[in-house]
């Protein structure tokens, strides 16, 4: 944790190794920012768990994949589909330990925030279950990584 101190880059992850696959968990927001790139945030869209699940599937099922893996959350306001989100963390963990590829132990979770969740329960409920999480700026992120 004394990695993300105020004023204090967050150190790189993984650098020229790993890759991310990046979902897009839900258009909506809480807040209406008026520079936002989305417009109809309030339309209710958001991804099913068999979506995310059939993208996990795709992307570990090739011969080619990186030793190193950063799952992205992003919206909208990702930690409005928190209970998606740790269905989906859950599932890459399961389905990369299973088909023994090299990043069931080399992952990173990355959630671009807008903050103003974080205190509510079920997304702290979420995040202690993650070791060795951290936030900065507006991402919360915490690795796994091999020794
Ligand atoms: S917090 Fe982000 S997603 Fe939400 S309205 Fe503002 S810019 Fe858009």
């Amino acid at each position: 944790m004394s990695d993300y101190l105020v004023g204090k880059f967050v150190p790189s992850w993984g650098e020229g190794i790993a890759k991310t696959i990046t979902f897009i968990v839900t258009e909506d927001c809480n807040l209406r920012c008026k520079y936002c790139y989305i417009l109809n945030k309030s339309s209710n869209k958001k991804m099913t768990f068999d979506v995310a699940k059939k993208q996990i599937d795709q992307f570990l099922n090739n011969d080619h994949v990186p030793e190193m893996v950063i799952v992205d959350f992003i919206g909208g306001e990702p930690l409005l589909e928190i209970d998606l989100i740790d269905k989906i963390c859950d599932y890459f963990k399961i389905k990369s330990f299973q088909l023994d590829k090299p990043c069931w132990w080399n992952y990173r979770f990355n959630i671009g925030t807008n903050g103003t969740m974080y205190l509510v329960d079920r997304v702290q409920k979420f995040l202690k279950k993650k070791p060795g999480e951290g936030v900065s700026g507006n991402y919360i992120g915490w690795n796994k990584r091999k020794a």
